[in-house]
């Protein structure tokens, strides 16, 4: 039997497929050729056959592009340089986590089948045997996602390899053409008129590098595109937008050079782009991490942690455990629904909410803040405001020149002049970078990083105190060391700073540790907990309990596309101070986009994923979800999601196709007057 759409393929054994119809394909260089036309018409110079051979940044941050036919000066450069990005980046001292894999097609003679359908045979992509297909003049161009795929350039590019080719390499495909063979039978019959073996770049994640290069001043990337033709012109206008405005009209971060940081190196990239181009067509399903280039970042502590038992997520390259496996060998059973680490979670939360447990946060962003200037600095940089006193901490939020939200950081006082300043794991080059660009130019302020030398003991629950108060000396009571409190401690003997914060809801500390003392700051807790019946628990655990308060993840609910009114922060705004954002924020008035919503959702099975579109009135768009998990305190599917402000009612979200009422929370759900965390 053949199929009407694709009269080539045999629907032997074919449960189904998805079509189309606005899929299409266009020619290379025939799209190349008309942008640079309409780039010369709106007054771009165009150099052609011109190599850059260096590049020199000048003191107020402009660039000389040295190139073989002569200088050019540039305010500002950006690296599109393909598969030779690495050394263009080399040139400014910069290796850019982007690696090339070969990539084959080939394009057949011409084939009757072609010819006689009547029309054009529309594009194949086989997620099974991992080839794809689409109609080439009279013939097919078959392309293929081998598993024995090869990197290619690791050891240097030929300077002369340029519009070229590396040789054909058929037999490494053979396994998927004998795929695409069974399901196109006719392929056997027909000759091969040319076989195209080319470099295709790949990043850590996939997804390419488009915006700001980390720690560099006037210069951009638009880099590690494997689907160029197809997705350049959305990646080109998203970075036009950044090195115009400052800031595109989406929050770019899924594009952002730096969210891979120091460890993300050619070699590391080459591991996830054999393993990417390996699973081309296969989904990544919901808290799935592949093992290529894994671990990439530890501490000592992790492992001890996988002895215990741990599962790891990855954060920013480091190995954060997730939950804890009951058996060692129990595999998780990655899908959309909620699997059997459900219930492995719910045990975590029970006993973070009843008894105490430990958690290592490793790899949190910390930078400290010194200098005379640096209290003042950084008061402007929030808009919030700089706790006043030494041993306090509080929130800040970080706003872009449009007055939205940028970066969110726990701001701790410490004795001595030194300011802490921490955030999300991911915002490693991001906060440093944001911070760099806005320092007073006196020299007033400085930065230093700290995330690679430090992390964090969190002890959570209500016997937290009594734990802490055995191991370590000092009052530790509610009135001696009350809620958002800090202060430097000895765990055992090990030397910390410990801050009473919590993103759990319970009674909580972070313990913050240099590397060197982490061991002995566990021994010790675990010690004087084996008291209290102290266990672990991991991300999953905590990002349910945050979910039933209220707290935000940066880039999944702080977005640089609304302020902190449509993020529902009021509190942290002060109008009565100067802060960065200010203007534009006021300037705004009380006008909402849109506003970041806590909803119940009606779903015991699953809960939504991030992006999904809610609905209202049936089938209207009114928003997308942020965030979600299941609440196991509350017993509530819980989701954060920017929604159009105005609507109350009659809300639904699809999970796994199928609608599923959703009602808007007024609030924290899981101790909203914050009595637990104040015990
Ligand atoms: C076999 C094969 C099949 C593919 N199929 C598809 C597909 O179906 N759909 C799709 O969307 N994509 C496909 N691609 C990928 C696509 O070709 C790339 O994603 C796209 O070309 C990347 O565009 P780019 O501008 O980033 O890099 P490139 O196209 O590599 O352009 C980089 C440019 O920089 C120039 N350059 C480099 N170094 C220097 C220097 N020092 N000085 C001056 N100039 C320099 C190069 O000469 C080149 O012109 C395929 C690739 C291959 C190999």
């Amino acid at each position: 039997m053949r199929a009407r759409r694709h009269p080539l393929i045999s629907t032997e054994n074919l449960m189904g497929g998805l079509w189309d119809p606005s899929d299409g394909h266009i020619d290379p260089a025939q799209l190349c050729q008309a942008l640079a036309r309409r780039a010369r018409a709106a007054g771009a110079e165009v150099y052609r056959f011109t190599s850059v051979t260096d590049l020199t940044q000048h003191a107020d941050d402009s660039w000389t592009v040295h190139t073989d036919k002569g200088d050019i000066r540039a305010e500002i450069v950006v690296n599109a340089c393909g598969y030779r990005v690495n050394e263009v980046g080399a040139m400014m001292g910069v290796e850019h986590p982007v690696a090339s894999m070969e990539h084959q097609y080939f394009i057949t003679e011409d084939m009757p089948g072609v010819m006689e359908a009547g029309h054009r045979i529309p594009l194949l992509r086989c997620p099974i045997s991992d080839y794809y297909s689409r109609q080439e003049k009279n013939g097919l161009l078959v392309g293929f996602y081998e598993q024995e795929c090869k990197t290619w350039g690791m050891d240097g590019i030929d300077p002369k390899f340029s519009n070229d080719l590396c040789p054909d390499d058929l037999d490494r495909v053979m396994d998927v053409l004998e795929g695409a063979i069974s399901r196109m039978p006719a392929l056997a019959e027909v000759g091969i008129k040319q076989v195209v073996n080319g470099p295709i770049t790949y990043t850590i994640d996939g997804t390419p590098l488009v915006g700001p290069i980390p720690g560099k001043r006037n210069a951009f990337c638009i880099i590690g595109l494997r689907a160029g033709l197809g997705e350049g012109g959305g990646h080109g206008w998203l970075l036009a937008q950044q090195i115009v405005h400052g800031e595109a009209c989406y929050d770019t971060w899924a594009l952002d050079p730096r969210r891979f940081t120091g460890h993300a190196t050619q070699e590391l990239t080459s591991l996830y782009a054999i393993q990417d181009y390996q699973n081309e067509f296969r989904f990544h399903l919901p808290h799935e991490h592949r093992p290529a280039g894994r671990p990439a970042k530890t501490t000592p502590l992790t492992p001890i942690l996988e002895q215990a038992g741990a599962h790891f997520t990855v954060v920013n390259g480091w190995e954060r455990s997730d939950y804890f496996k009951p058996t060692p060998d129990f595999v998780e059973d990655y899908g959309y629904r909620y699997t059997k680490v459900h219930e492995l979670v719910a045990a975590e939360v029970a006993r973070v909410q009843n008894h105490v447990a430990l958690a290592e946060v490793n790899g949190f962003n910390r930078i400290e803040i010194t200098g005379p200037g640096a209290r003042d600095w950084l008061d402007y940089m929030i808009c919030s405001r700089v706790p006043r006193k030494i041993g306090k901490l509080g929130l800040g939020y970080l706003l872009n020149d449009y007055g939205n939200v940028k970066a969110e950081a726990t701001i701790a006082n410490l004795p001595d002049g030194r300011i802490w300043y921490g955030s999300a794991a991911a915002a490693e080059f991001h906060d440093m970078d944001w911070l760099s660009k806005h320092l007073p130019k006196d020299g007033s302020v400085t930065l230093r990083s700290l995330t690679n030398d430090h992390t964090i003991l969190v002890l959570a629950g209500p016997k937290s105190r009594a734990v802490l108060s055995a191991c370590a000396r000092g009052d530790w009571s509610a009135a001696g060391f009350p809620w958002l409190s800090v202060r430097e401690a000895r765990i055992g003997h090990a030397p910390a700073i410990v801050m009473s914060v919590s993103f759990s809801g319970e009674l909580a500390y972070e313990i913050h540790l240099p590397n060197s003392a982490l061991f002995a700051a566990y021994s010790a807790l675990m010690r004087a907990g084996a008291a209290h019946d102290i266990g672990h628990f991991g991300a999953r655990a905590v990002d349910s309990m945050r979910m039933e308060k209220g707290y935000l993840h940066w880039k999944s609910d702080l977005i640089t596309e609304f302020d902190p009114y449509e993020t529902g922060l009021d509190r942290f705004v002060c109008r009565d101070k100067d802060f960065l954002g200010k203007a534009a924020l006021m300037a705004r008035g009380d006008k909402k986009r849109r506003r970041l919503r806590m909803l119940e959702i009606d779903a015991t099975h699953a809960s939504p994923q991030p992006s999904d579109s809610l609905y209202a009135g049936g089938r209207r768009l009114i928003g997308s979800v942020t965030s979600a998990d299941w609440g196991h305190r509350t017993g509530k599917n819980i989701a954060y999601a920017f929604m159009q402000p105005d609507i109350v009612e009659g809300i639904t979200v699809d999970i796994i196709g199928k609608p599923y009422a959703a009602r808007l929370l007024n609030g924290p759900v899981y101790d909203p007057d914050n009595s637990r965390v104040k015990s």
